[in-house]
């Protein structure tokens, strides 16, 4: 009994005499029995306590990782399982970005153009997308929503967040005549709104206002928190937004940002740039668009402030996967792809980095426009080569309505061979032809279209 008591102090002496040396651990070994499991339990209830609050805080804030001073040796900074993949889908002069997470939750933010709706659709699938947690509709715009009607009923959608602003286009009808019927939950996106999904911390920081004259203002603007990591969505807010958001003393830190408005000039305000101080930024942009995005003054903005730059127009789709610690990019991830991409780490440095070897051989001089049938809304493409040519990856472009067909994978053209591309209200897919919409694409008065490969050089135009 005595002998019990004394070991008990001497143990209770080496604990205090450790616990004010600051190593706690080392204590464990030297205390007998019951001692240790006091000691383990009274150690993973602060601990257990611990990483939800330094979860909660790094959810609030980006720094870099801070656990010099911490007493446990394994630094846990958040509370992230898995993995999150952004994938920034090169839908050409338009936005379609896809939000999943490692337990399968995908969120979708826009839809590209009419046109790339079966394509968005094709590449959701080849992700293992089997259901959207939420769709975002950032503003009523065709190149944001355009897509969304072939989405919404290709999938189930638990909710779907847009502001409040409404457009008098067909395609707006569209649009929410598929959101109607799909029973999907309708949410107004607006600043101060969770993205109530569950494994995912969002909070819209836009529109803080009504009235715009301009819907891009209305832009529905999400930051994205994962572990350490924020992703920002800006959609196509401009300036005045841009704004509003700095005026609202809202966070907007973010380590990768989607530039707004496709890189206009209008967007990506100094101001604003220096508050989001973002490492990576992705334009969303399709190749010679007519807008002449993205602007020389946007890009120097951002080359200023020493971000590293990722464009769909050449990087192609771009995937950002994320681990709570720290984001990798890979670029040129095939559109329509049948199997998920392949990781390759970029490195801290500003330097760019080397485009994995992933895109198909470019025997592509053997492929043009044979004929444009304005009114028919009937393109014919000839390869003329020896060999069959893969088009995944290409895209055909009416050049005066701004329209782009992206080829779904798998579409070949035999040595020889002709392959139609068919729109318009009679289109129907058949051998030898493919259905892009069942809208008219090419203006009668002489509307040139042009082919692109999958490196995005022009090959043909007629
Ligand atoms: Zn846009």
């Amino acid at each position: 009994m005595i002998f019990r008591k004394s070991k008990f102090l001497f143990a209770l002496l080496v604990c205090i005499t450790l616990m004010a040396a600051g190593c706690g651990n080392t204590a464990t070994t030297t205390v007998p029995q019951e001692q240790t499991t006091k000691a383990a339990t009274s150690e993973s209830t602060s601990n257990s306590q611990k990483p939800t609050e330094l979860s909660k805080a790094s959810n609030e804030t980006t720094t870099s990782s801070q656990s010099a001073t911490s007493p446990s040796p394994t630094p846990t900074p958040a509370q992230v399982t898995g993995t999150l993949q952004v994938h920034y889908i090169d839908v050409g002069q338009a936005d379609s970005i896809l939000i999943k997470s490692s337990d399968g939750t995908a969120v979708l933010i826009d839809g590209g153009n009419n046109p790339d709706g079966p394509a968005v659709v094709n590449y959701l699938k080849s992700q293992q997308v089997k259901e959207l947690a939420a769709v975002i509709a950032t503003h009523p715009h065709e190149d944001h929503i355009g897509g969304l009607d072939t989405v919404i009923k290709s999938f189930p959608v638990k909710a779907v967040y847009m502001p409040n602003a409404s457009n008098t286009t067909k395609t707006f009808e569209e649009f929410i005549s598929a959101v109607t019927a799909s029973g999907a939950k309708r949410i107004q996106a607006k600043a101060g709104v969770t993205l109530d999904v569950p494994g995912l911390t969002g909070q819209f920081i836009a529109p803080n206002g009504s009235g715009y004259e301009d819907l891009n203002n209305y832009s529905a603007v999400l930051r994205l928190t994962f572990g350490k990591i924020t992703f920002l969505f800006t959609g196509d807010a401009e300036e005045l937004s841009e704004g509003e958001i700095l005026k609202s003393n809202q966070n907007l830190k973010a380590d990768v940002l989607k530039v707004g408005h496709h890189g206009s000039s209008s967007s990506t305000s100094s101001s604003f740039l220096k508050a989001v101080s973002p490492k990576y930024a992705i334009i969303s942009v399709g190749t010679g668009n007519d807008y002449g995005h993205p602007a020389a003054s946007a890009l120097s903005r951002l080359s200023g402030a020493g971000v590293q730059l990722f464009r769909t127009d050449q990087d192609g789709t771009i995937v950002a996967t994320c681990d709570g610690e720290t984001v990798t990019f890979n670029k040129n991830a095939s559109m329509p792809a049948l199997t998920p991409p392949t990781i390759t780490p970029v490195t801290p440095t500003p330097s760019k980095p080397p485009a994995p070897a992933t895109q198909p051989p470019a025997s592509s001089g053997s492929v043009s426009i044979a004929s444009i049938d304005l009114a028919g809304e009937v393109v014919t493409l000839i390869n003329n080569g020896g060999s069959a040519v893969d088009l995944a990856g290409w895209k055909l472009v009416s050049e005066k309505g701004n329209q782009t067909y992206s080829f779904p994978g798998g579409t070949t053209i035999p040595a020889g061979g002709t392959l139609k591309v068919l729109s318009g209200p009679k289109a129907v897919a058949s051998t030898g032809a493919l259905m892009w919409t069942k809208s008219n694409m090419w203006n009668n008065d002489g509307d040139p279209g042009a082919l692109y490969n999958a490196q995005g050089q022009m090959v043909s135009s007629r």
